[in-house]
């Protein structure tokens, strides 16, 4: 309840020192829908939790959650959709029942949204190698960096560009910094291994659409190394892959016909299969960014 009542008082400095809305602006959380559909130049207040939040105008951000195997529903493709014993809502089965049109099996990519990517490039990112698993700061920032070169690998773009080490990164889930920062540390939910959030500008002329901001976090309740080595660890390199693919435009896969992409969405200890970009993942870049 402090944390609330702390966040109330930050939103309510916030919105008198930047003098666009007094303190009569706040929206309750169940309005928020609503605010959000008129084209409103105030600042969003969102509930994240316990917390109440400040959305700079017209930027959202978007939440990926991977999983390990067993967490967080499943897809077993038998025609029926079993959401009550956990079936994900986003598989073939589920959508069926939606009378949706079902996923073709052919396409294993899927997008944040149209025209949802970087549009200027390279992209510049920041890694704070601090882990409770002794991992060194090579191992990290190589494992990583591995990762974003997968990706800029399968397409014309210089996609990414350089990486920073700093110590005092943070996960921004509040508003973005501008900084992409990867990082562990502790997300407080069972299974899963790491969670990445992409700030942009979902909405709108799709020129003015696009990403801002991107920031992994490696869940601490894993013990995290090289997953080649050692099939009883959670691969640093295969996951950062995967999350980095969220960071430039890419969504979860999962569909269990697509279960050797990089953007599948379910992971397991000693993974290594998302360290390389499959099919699916390789159309998917080079739909955003283009090929050679
Ligand atoms: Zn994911």
């Amino acid at each position: 309840m402090k944390k609330v009542i702390l966040g109330i008082l930050v939103a309510i400095m916030v919105l008198s020192l930047s003098g666009v809305a007094g303190a009569g602006k706040l929206i309750p959380v169940a309005d928020q829908a609503n605010e959000k559909a008129k084209t409103d130049n105030s600042p969003a207040i969102e509930k994240t939790g316990d917390y109440l939040v400040l959305t700079p105008p017209g930027l959202e951000k978007v939440v990926f959650i991977h999983y390990k195997k067993g967490y967080g529903g499943f897809c077993d493709n038998d025609g029926v959709c079993e959401k009550d014993l956990g079936e994900n809502p986003s598989c073939a089965d589920c959508k069926k029942d939606k009378d949706e049109p079902e996923e073709p099996t052919t396409a294993c990519y899927a997008f944040l949204g149209k025209w949802i990517e970087w549009k200027e490039w390279p992209v510049n990112y920041v890694i704070d190698p601090d882990n409770p698993d002794g991992l060194a700061e090579d191992f990290v920032t190589n494992a990583i960096f591995l990762g974003a070169e997968e990706w800029d690998s399968y397409t014309g773009a210089e996609l990414f560009g350089t990486y920073s080490i700093d110590y005092s990164s943070s996960w921004d889930s509040d508003a973005p910094d501008g900084r992409n920062e990867l990082l562990f540390g502790d997300y407080p939910k069972d299974g899963v291994i790491a969670v990445a959030i992409i700030w942009g500008y979902f909405t709108g002329p799709p020129s003015s659409r696009g990403i801002v901001e991107f920031d992994v976090l490696f869940d601490t309740d894993f013990t995290w190394g090289d997953g080649a080595l050692n099939p009883a660890v959670m691969d640093l390199q295969n996951i950062a892959t995967h999350e980095i693919g969220h960071g430039v435009g890419l969504a979860d896969l999962y569909n269990t016909v697509c279960l050797d992409e990089t953007m599948y969405g379910y992971s397991n200890y000693g993974d290594t299969k998302k360290r390389d970009l499959n099919t699916g993942d390789i159309t998917g870049i080079q739909e955003l960014y283009g090929g050679f």
